[in-house]
């Protein structure tokens, strides 16, 4: 197929591959700003994203866009931390300032608690830190310990995980599970194999980053499967459709995991968009996008519904410990389209 069947003269390097770069951009032109209005009024829970390395940009973005709650699991920072003080205040971060900061945005904040995989690895900190996470699980907003499971498959990541998956087990506490990107097959059977080694209910897990390889295993042995939609890497959204098609929506749901990498922190509302026009079932969508996750992770008895689905006026003069999101006598402005800032 070639749709440039007026050129005579083609430029030899579009010429040879012709076939391909006709057919690719052909799903990639669709935009977002005239799509939007398929998921108008539609309500969104993303169960996986990092807002600390957000701006208030991505959130007045997601607000617009229907996200109305997120789960923000407790992760690595992009740098391996020196010492047990920097994970303190990041959990603490995690309970407090970007909990208020999220409020603020009128969107709900949720967070897992955990040791990371990859900084498992350091044990004489490791071993520091399991310490002090009981001191935070039980905190307000915590919906379970994640994200966890297996990065480079060590030893080290192992014992962490089996004594991450007994805090859980202890603190009655959902288990939500970071599937490595290498060897994942294999990471993620035996994150679920070492989950009910431990006599974990599976209703009570996570496994997220799934893909077209993993996903039947995990439903077939009772988990939930996670998606994280994620440009170039992990699932894009049109592969996401596809899976809901074959699987339908039962225990799956979708998510951006957006951090300080390329990734998108409309996700889940592009994802619904998406399936809207692929002639997928509004419950379904509600079901992949924001039911399921409150299913899963409401188990933790921290989530209550009411507190995200009546709208609620936000208070910009409300403040945490003293501050507020607002510089000296500011306004947040509403108006994001306009080209005249004030
Ligand atoms: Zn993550």
């Amino acid at each position: 197929m070639c749709l440039n069947n007026n050129d005579t003269t083609p430029n030899p390097s579009h010429f040879e591959d012709s076939e391909e770069t006709v057919a690719a951009p052909a799903h990639r032109d669709i935009a977002w700003n005239d799509y939007k209005d398929l998921i108008k009024g539609m309500r969104f829970f993303d169960p996986h994203i990092h807002m600390v390395s957000r701006t208030t940009d991505d959130y007045q973005a997601m607000h617009q866009a229907g996200i109305v709650a997120l789960i923000e699991p407790a992760f690595w920072v992009g740098q391996p931390r020196t010492g047990l003080s920097s994970f303190k205040d990041y959990y603490s971060s995690l309970v407090g300032w970007e909990r208020f900061r999220s409020s603020q945005f009128g969107i709900k904040h949720y967070c897992t608690m955990g040791l990371n995989s990859r900084e498992a690895n350091n044990e004489p900190l490791a071993e520091q830190v399991m310490e002090i996470l009981p001191l935070y699980i039980y905190k307000e907003g915590v919906v379970g310990v994640g994200e966890i499971g297996f990065d480079d498959q060590t030893p080290a990541e192992e014992k962490y995980y089996r004594l991450l998956l007994e805090l859980a087990k202890s603190a009655k506490l959902p288990v939500q599970i970071h599937t490595p990107h290498r060897d994942k097959k294999k990471g993620t059977e035996r994150s679920m194999a070492i989950a009910l080694e431990h006599g974990i209910d599976p209703s009570w897990v996570i496994v997220d980053h799934n893909n077209e390889e993993t996903v039947k295993s995990v439903l077939d042995k009772g988990f939930w499967a996670a998606f994280t939609i994620y440009p170039f890497t992990k699932m894009g959204n049109e592969r996401m459709v596809k899976v809901v098609e074959q699987y339908g929506p039962e225990r799956i749901m979708v998510n951006s995991a957006a951090d300080w990498g390329i990734s998108d922190p409309l996700a889940i509302p592009k994802t619904a968009a998406l399936m809207k026009m692929r002639g997928i079932p509004d419950e379904t969508i509600r079901m992949v996008t924001y039911q399921n996750a409150i299913n899963a992770f409401g188990k933790s008895g921290q989530i209550d519904v009411t507190d995200f689905e009546s709208d609620y006026a936000i208070d910009h003069t409300e403040k945490f410990h003293g501050n507020s999101i607002l510089r000296g006598g500011q306004q947040p402005s509403p108006a994001k389209d306009s080209l005249v800032i004030n």
